[in-house]
């Protein structure tokens, strides 16, 4: 059905009406299926409306309530017409590339373009210099049957002439390409850009850097699980590493396979962190649990890949040794079990297959086809990026090592001849799990003595004396699960690692053919913004790091539009950004506030269990930010206050609840875990064991983490500077500073609808997406501004000529006159336009001016 509606007969609901009694037609849940859905008024439900309008609807809003139609044929009862979002320009029903081009810029003309879009897969939209990208779920075709990321289309956005021809769909190609663009043309003549449309020029604008310097760039890829920003990386790097493909000679190893190129390398690299950083989730059946930063280094000589890096960030660990109903635990493990050889199967004790092994749940089994076909790729970007088939094997046989880690059970017992220093509570392996250590301690080249002891016992210094004190069964659980962690983390770094050596072996090579200046695109595929029913140390730190982007995100937009009104000599100043760093001091600490993240690393001290940890963790926090603060007694407690107003004391539960008011919305994080999780490095008994290992891989890959114990925890109170925190802030803190120093190109993923349908469009999830993702804020500092922005010669063909005003003088002159008449005529406000030097600015409050068809 054409979405289409007539002037003023458009409307889009949004003020629901519940079923009210009486009501004589079926309203269903307007709150989420119906949400900004056009419809068209029918009557009016009130008597006395009823009667003013008898015989007459035309789809004029009344007050009261009123029934209306929406597109589906289904008639809605709501309480209040007037307060339906009229849709009452054509460009509304367009579904235009760029959603700042709208006349009315709103959530709702937004959410409006991005569903007509959708609808004909047209999964990308640009909102000036971001771009909105909607998981399509299949793979999208164009006319031509093709998909929509072949190479004809790469080479379609690569080689047009200049930015005015060529394709102009929004494309994640066009940003690659803006990117690569903006990289090359800020170290030659920019003298293109003068021909810039609109939407590029916003994104070029600040960047007029002289020639010789280097601009680097930054593609920031964000959205929630699922939502498209892996595939969106991979696409870009596909794209980069085609446009600059050199047709170079293939060289050879000396067994005669060829040698990998770079390029190869830098695409061989995504599969491989997949198969040990991803795994099938409930939201996503290939979900990162892990966040990325692939830096791909350009000669800006011959325009070709010389080298890339990955950075990354904070692996999930949880899910190697437990997963919720319906979740997978990371695809390697399964690949192993789906494609192991005969002489694997015998070698790593294999024979029982995924549902003998603790860590891999009982629940879900795997997809043996995806996860062989997987194995084959895994193997083969292992050998592409240079890991030897003995490597290889090592490495495949610590998988199983953690698998077997897993099987380790315990009891317990008391035995008198043991000198523990307490007695109650001792445990030890039990007689049926022997197998599992033995196995685990010969693929892990650990000695069971050891491994046992290193378990079963925690060594604590009192009075410079180290006592071995005896764990109970849980704790035993917990140091086993802590070892199996530290392994599959360790070796999740080592292949980071290992990927990185191999690209910089590569890029020596090509360095040394040619000593070119070098420029980077760094491609950022980060967690979104999370809240669940049960938040916990993860979401927090996942937050902390969407406040730290969101940041960086509102600062850029907001100069990028400073920029703009001062270069065309517009007044600026009563543009005001939303500035988050009160909630950012909030959790990292700075400006005389502790922060929450420090008092976490506090909480680590002391006497007590893990869990009373956690309660005192949470009361501290009441007491430092809680509305009546205590503390609160400095003489800055006023500066201070706008940090509490993000912090929220729950009114029950608060012995295990804190509320922290982010920039997408309130989150309350359950403390459970928080202080073990943050220490979590710490296990001087796991380092040691680590480091015992007889596998020379092994002690490589235990190495390669740089596991950190800088003293015994019973010599510190605190954890600062080793805690899991403070190493993530630290590596955020990086991340930042690296961003900074680049142009940076938004890419927001949108997940359509919860279910990995094609085709769904789940309007309120989405709007909850764009408001998590900062497209509000976006829009708000358009609006605020001037929300139109039109150069002086197009702005005098379109109105001059439909005014009959032919004979205005053309020049300043004549643009002066022509707003003039154009204001009087409109009935608008001096206060409402802006000449600028090469553009016309007007604010949202002339709608129709943004649209010729009206006038
Ligand atoms: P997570 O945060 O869980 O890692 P994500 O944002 O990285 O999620 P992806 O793994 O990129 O999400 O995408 C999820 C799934 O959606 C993909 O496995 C694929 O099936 C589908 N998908 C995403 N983008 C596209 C696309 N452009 N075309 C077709 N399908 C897509
Ligand atoms: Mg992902």
């Amino acid at each position: 059905p054409s979405l289409i509606l007539k002037e003023n007969q458009g409307t889009i609901g949004r003020q629901p009406l519940k079923n009210g009694a009486g009501s004589s037609t079926k309203t269903p849940d307007l709150s989420s299926k119906y949400l900004f859905v056009p419809c068209t008024i029918i009557k009016p439900l009130d008597e006395e409306n009823s009667q003013k309008s008898t015989g007459k609807v035309d789809g004029q809003p009344f007050p009261g309530p009123t029934l209306v139609k929406t597109i589906d044929g289904v008639l809605h009862k709501i309480s209040d017409s007037t307060k339906l979002i009229p849709v009452t320009a054509p460009d509304d029903h367009e579904g235009v590339h760029d959603v700042l081009n709208l006349p009315q810029i709103s959530e709702a003309s937004l959410l409006h373009t991005l569903r007509i879009r959708y609808a004909r897969n047209d999964i990308y939209t640009s909102a000036g210099p971001i771009l909105i990208s909607i998981n399509p779920y299949v793979t999208v075709k164009q006319a031509d049957g093709q998909s929509i990321y072949c190479e004809e289309r790469m080479l379609l956005y690569r080689n047009r002439t200049d930015y005015t021809t060529g394709p102009k769909n929004p494309h994640l190609f066009l940003v690659a390409d803006r990117a690569y663009k903006a990289l090359m043309d800020s170290v030659h003549s920019s003298t293109e850009m003068d021909h810039l449309e609109d939407e590029d020029a916003v994104m070029m604008l600040e960047y007029h850097k002289p020639p010789g310097t280097v601009r680097n760039q930054s593609i920031i890829i964000s959205g929630e699980s699922g939502a498209g920003k892996t595939e969106a990386t991979k696409i870009i790097m596909a794209y980069l590493a085609r446009i600059t493909k050199r047709d170079s000679k293939a060289s050879y190893n000396p067994d005669g396979s060829m040698i990998a190129t770079l390029e190869d390398r830098v695409l061989s690299s995504n599969p491989l962190l997949e198969t040990f950083g991803n795994a099938q989730t409930l939201r996503n059946d290939n979900s990162s649990r892990f966040g990325k930063y692939i830096h791909i280094y350009f000669s800006t000589v011959t325009g070709a890949i010389t080298g890339a890096s990955i950075s990354n960030y904070l692996l999930e660990k949880t899910r190697i040794t437990s997963q919720v109903d319906g979740e997978r635990n990371y695809h390697v493990f399964y690949q192993l079990l789906a494609s192991a050889d005969q002489e694997m199967f015998h070698d790593f004790g294999l024979q029982g297959g995924a549902s003998s092994f603790n860590f891999l749940g009982h629940r879900i089994t795997g997809n043996d086809i995806a996860d062989q076909e997987g194995f084959k790729q895994t193997m083969a970007c292992l050998a592409e990026i240079g890991v030897s088939p003995e490597d290889q094997r090592a490495l495949f046989r610590t998988v199983a090592g953690v698998l077997h880690l897993g099987n380790i059970k315990f009891e317990e017992h008391d035995d008198p001849s043991e000198s523990f220093t307490e007695s109650i509570g001792k445990c030890r392996v039990s007689d049926e799990s022997r197998p599992s250590l033995r196995k685990a301690c010969e693929l892990l080249g650990l000695d069971e003595a050891k491994l046992e002891d290193a378990i079963l016992t925690k060594v604590i210094v009192i009075n410079g004396k180290s006592i071995k004190k005896a764990q109970t069964v849980p704790m035993a659980e917990d140091k086993r699960d802590a070892l199996a962690k530290m392994t599959y983390s360790c070796l999740f770094l080592w292949l980071v690692h290992h990927i990185n050596l191999s690209l910089n072996q590569a890029s020596e090579q090509t360095k040394s053919i040619q000593k070119d200046q070098m420029g980077c695109i760094g491609v950022l595929d980060i967690y979104g913004f999370e809240t669940f029913d049960v938040n916990g140390y993860e979401q927090l730190l996942i937050n902390y790091c969407n406040e730290k982007l969101q940041s960086h995100f509102n600062r850029h937009l907001f100069e990028v539009e400073q920029k703009l009104y001062s270069d065309e000599g517009v007044d600026w100043s009563y543009i005001t950004f939303n500035d988050n760093s009160p909630c950012l001091e909030l959790i990292e600490g700075g400006n005389g506030i502790i922060g929450i993240l420090n008092t976490l690393d506090d909480a680590w001290g002391g006497m007590g269990t893990a869990a009373e940890k956690d309660s005192k963790f949470a009361a501290h926090l009441h007491r430092l930010f809680g509305k009546s603060s205590e503390l609160d007694t400095s003489k800055d407690s006023v500066s201070r206050r706008s940090h509490y107003k993000h912090f929220i004391t729950p009114k029950i539960g608060l012995d295990k609840n804190f509320i922290i008011k982010h920039y997408a919305g309130e989150v309350c994080y359950n403390v459970d875990g928080f202080v073990e999780k943050n220490m979590e490095t710490l296990s001087r008994e796991l380092k040691d064991l680590g480091d015992s290992s007889s596998n020379p891989f092994l002690k490589a890959v235990y190495s390669t983490a740089g596991v950190e114990v800088q003293c015994s925890t019973a010599q510190r109170s605190s954890i600062r500077g080793s805690s899991v925190s403070w190493q993530f802030r630290a590596s955020l803190q990086t991340l930042v500073s690296d961003l900074e120093r680049t142009q940076p190109h938004y890419i927001r993923c949108i997940k359509p609808n919860n279910s990995k349908l094609p085709g769904a469009f789940a309007a309120a999830d989405i709007l909850k997406q764009l408001k998590y993702s900062g497209m509000m804020e976006a829009i708000r500092i358009r609006r605020e501004g001037y929300a139109l922005r039109e150069e002086h010669e197009t702005f005098y063909k379109r109105f001059s000529l439909l005014l009959g005003y032919d004979k205005i003088k053309k020049g300043e002159k004549g643009i002066v006159e022509l707003v003039r008449v154009l204001s009087g005529l409109l009935c608008v406000t001096d206060a409402d336009w802006q000449i600028g030097h090469s553009k016309i600015f007007t604010s949202g409050k002339t709608p129709h001016f943004s649209t010729n068809r009206y006038l």
